[in-house]
């Protein structure tokens, strides 16, 4: 399976290109973002606890990700590979994801880590804030979500080159010159892959 980690600091353009990506290679899906704001609109017990990180903008507890992320796996049956966006965020993250694949014989074949300025983040932030009724698109929140990224998630970047499965993205142009940038190195590790 062509499993597939999206990364990048928030604003970095992680949702805009999955679903490009998505769409090209047919993988699935995994958004813990997207998984998040979908219990805190069902009002569930986890949407609940999940509020209250995500409006101070900090991360959610590693222990609920990883359980929401499980259950998530379990229901994909006979994908061709997995695309996770905003997952995973620590390094505890990390090394939960590789013990979850395993089990299912896979692991994580690239790690895309798109990069972009942080002048450019704030600015795509508080644009997308204008319509996104986000509750964490304000500058007081978008300001803390970068700081807890090169705290916290950054370091996710290290494991993932140690794994050998790292590649740099230049993050900025338009969204079809990223893409291109992002196909060129995927459809090199698919060649690579069946060789
Ligand atoms: P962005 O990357 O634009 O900040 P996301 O939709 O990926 O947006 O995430 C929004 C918020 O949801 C994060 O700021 C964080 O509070 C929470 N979140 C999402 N994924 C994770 C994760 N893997 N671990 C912890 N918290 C998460």
């Amino acid at each position: 399976m062509l499993n597939v980690i999206i990364f990048g600091p928030p604003g970095s353009g992680k949702g805009t290109q999955s679903e490009k990506i998505i769409e090209k290679f047919g993988l699935a899906h995994i958004s813990t973002g997207e998984l998040l704001r979908a219990e805190i609109k069902s009002q569930s017990e986890l949407g609940k606890t999940a509020a209250s990180y995500i409006d101070r903008g900090e991360l959610v507890p590693d222990n609920i990700i990883i359980g929401m992320l499980e259950c998530k796996l379990r229901e994909l049956n006979g994908v061709r590979g997995v695309i996770f966006d905003g997952f995973p965020r620590t390094v505890e993250q990390a090394y939960a994801l590789k013990e979850m694949l395993s089990h299912h014989e896979e692991k994580v074949c690239l790690m895309l880590n798109l990069e972009v300025a942080t002048e450019e983040l704030v600015a795509r932030l508080l644009q997308r804030g204008k319509t996104s009724g986000r509750s964490d698109d304000n500058l007081e929140t978008i300001e803390k979500r970068i700081r807890v990224y090169e705290q916290q998630t950054a370091p996710v970047i290290d494991y993932y080159k140690n794994e050998g499965c790292y590649e740099g993205i230049a993050g900025f142009g338009g969204i079809d010159e990223i893409f291109n940038r992002i196909c060129s190195v995927i459809e090199k590790r698919i060649t690579e892959f069946s060789k």
